[in-house]
């Protein structure tokens, strides 16, 4: 199913190849702890198949994205953190910070939120 991208640290993890703290895991998607938390729970929830950007996603990708939205409200919840709200963001391209090449939603909750994001 994946169009594994050997240079991409994301499909590293989901291979095996780079270790991490992974908190869930479905058909279509992984969640792993982030290694630098913004957040007292952050949580990445990255596709199994390797797509770039918010711009390279198919029409046929949208069970998968819409799949990381169904692990977003799991992982909340087992993290206890869904009624008192929490932030799922995705980064997209270099203005707005992204920096690995390969589409996760940041789960962020914990702690207040400021508005808008800096
Ligand atoms: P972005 O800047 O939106 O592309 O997010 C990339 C995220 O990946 C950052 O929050 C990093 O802290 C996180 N990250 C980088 N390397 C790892 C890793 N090996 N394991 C878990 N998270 C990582
Ligand atoms: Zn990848």
């Amino acid at each position: 199913m994946s169009k594994e991208n050997s240079d991409c640290l994301f499909c590293k993890i989901l291979a095996g190849d780079i270790p991490a703290d992974i908190v869930y895991e479905s058909d279509t998607a992984i969640a792993v702890r982030d290694i630098n938390p913004q957040a007292p729970t952050h949580v990445l929830i990255i596709p199994r198949r390797h797509i770039a950007t918010i711009n390279d996603i198919e029409a046929t990708d949208q069970a998968i994205v819409g799949s990381l939205y169904s692990a977003a409200r799991e992982i909340a919840t087992a993290e206890g953190i869904a009624d008192e709200g929490y932030r799922a963001v995705m980064n997209c391209n270099a203005a707005a910070g992204q920096t690995v090449f390969h589409i996760h939603l940041h789960l962020l909750g914990g702690r207040e939120m400021g508005w808008p994001p800096g």
